[in-house]
């Protein structure tokens, strides 16, 4: 039975309020055990793997994920676990973090249309230009009437992306503060974890709410039927990556993807020996 993708689209035309959906939430049953959940997880990656193949070989669509999340909302993590297995030549990470001088030195849009995808491509925005009606609100590093027009600017740039052959799609994994407070007290207290602590995040926590708020405004104007905003709940890290994982399988299904018809009649050629 086909996963319903669809039940985490953010509705164009709604108000999304974030406190409607339970982040710890999932679609399972209590009793499903979790070598399920983990062969699930691996068939998904294997069927992503054979269809960013074939899309590498037609180099015809272009897919753009977005990923915005909290801090220690999983972005990172669901990367890792979704793309593993695809052939790293046809997909690149593009993570954005505060703009350099020269960056800020032009547009918002420009250090991100720069990298989107080319023919064949997955390119994952690791925060986008999202952060700019984000970040930019909460820390009020513009002024309201400056990143208020943002949204009609993202929507007419991510049009013209899908018109120009773009695959868009969007995803917010939305944790509860009780989650963000466990995983940033695990980045104090794992070794292994205490490079991505960051005692800014402890100031960006106090302001969760107006987070919140940004993040709602910001899906809410821009979820459009090309371009969709997914909300999805990203408490259990192993339920998120399903979702996002079966969001990336059945946006590429949707593509109806095949190999490219070869350049030479293949028929009678012989590979003589040597
Ligand atoms: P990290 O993802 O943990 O490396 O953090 C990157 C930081 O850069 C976050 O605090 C973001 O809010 C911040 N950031 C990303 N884009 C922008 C932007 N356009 N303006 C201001 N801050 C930004
Ligand atoms: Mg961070």
């Amino acid at each position: 039975m086909r996963f319903p993708i669809e039940n985490y689209i953010a509705k164009p035309g709604h108000i999304l309020d974030l406190a409607d959906m339970d982040p710890s939430a999932t679609s399972y049953q209590k009793g499903d055990s979790r070598d399920d959940v983990k062969g699930r997880l691996k068939d998904l990656n294997k069927r992503l793997e054979e269809l960013q193949h074939t899309l590498w070989a037609q180099k015809k669509h272009r897919v753009l994920l977005v990923l915005q999340a909290m801090d220690a909302g999983g972005k990172d993590g669901s990367i890792r676990k979704v793309f593993t297995g695809v052939n790293p030549a046809g997909v690149r990470v593009e993570s954005f973090g505060k703009p350099s001088k020269n960056e800020l030195s032009r547009d918002y849009l420009w250090r991100c249309h720069q990298v989107v995808p080319t023919d064949g491509e997955i390119v994952v925005f690791n925060r986008s230009h999202y952060e700019d009606v984000l970040a930019v609100r909460v820390l009020g590093l513009k002024p309201e009437d400056v990143w208020r027009k943002r949204y009609q600017h993202i929507n007419d740039f991510e049009r013209m992306l899908t018109d120009e052959g773009t695959t868009v799609v969007k995803i917010f994994l939305h944790i509860s503060p009780k989650e963000q407070k466990r995983r940033l007290q695990r980045r104090l207290d794992e070794p292994t974890k205490n490079w991505k602590f960051k005692s800014a995040d402890l100031e960006q926590r106090q302001l969760w709410h107006e987070h919140q708020e940004a993040f709602e405004e910001a899906i809410s104007q821009t979820t459009t039927e090309r371009a969709p905003w997914y909300v999805i709940p990203a408490d259990n890290k192993w339920y998120r990556d399903i979702v996002v994982s079966e969001i990336m399988v059945q946006t590429l299904e949707n593509l109806n993807l095949t190999y490219p018809e070869p350049e030479e009649a293949l028929e009678g050629i012989k590979i003589g020996k040597i």
